[in-house]
């Protein structure tokens, strides 16, 4: 890993008050470097070696700090990546639409062009997920 991304880690790790340790730096970077949303399973397998339940418990804290956020799609298993928009640890507040790829199965968090503003009378909402599936751009190309 690059030293500088290693740094940036750190930053966001400690902007948090999680406590820095080498696995939660590559799990962070490992989401970080990656265009598209992964499943536990696929970040365990850029992992050298790791513990189950301990990148399971990471990718919890990762969550409930604000730094990631879970994409559960139907028929897909979970998938994380990180939050672009500032995330608190309560609210989990989300601009942008869980696109999956019907050609690549590909989960990818992408910016739309209007997000529609939903209020329900009475209601808290805590977050917000629209999901759209189609095909991605570098499949369409
Ligand atoms: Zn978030
Ligand atoms: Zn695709
Ligand atoms: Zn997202």
């Amino acid at each position: 890993m690059i030293f500088d991304a290693y740094n940036k880690m750190k930053e966001i790790l400690q902007n948090k008050n999680l406590s820095i340790t080498p696995l939660r730096l590559d799990v962070l970077e490992i989401i970080n470097s990656s265009l598209s949303a992964l499943s536990a399973q696929e970040i365990g397998g850029k992992l050298n070696e790791y513990d189950r339940v301990t990148l399971y418990r990471t990718l919890k804290s990762f969550i409930s700090s604000g730094i990631i956020h879970e994409i559960s799609l139907a028929g897909l298993e979970p998938k994380y990546a990180l939050c672009r928009d500032e995330c608190s640890s309560e609210t989990h507040n989300h601009q942008h639409v869980h696109f999956s790829c019907i050609e690549c199965n590909k989960v990818l968090c992408v910016e739309a062009e209007k997000i529609p503003i939903i209020k329900i009378p009475k209601f808290s909402i805590k977050s917000l997920d629209i999901q759209a599936k189609g095909i991605c751009e570098s499949c369409s190309s």
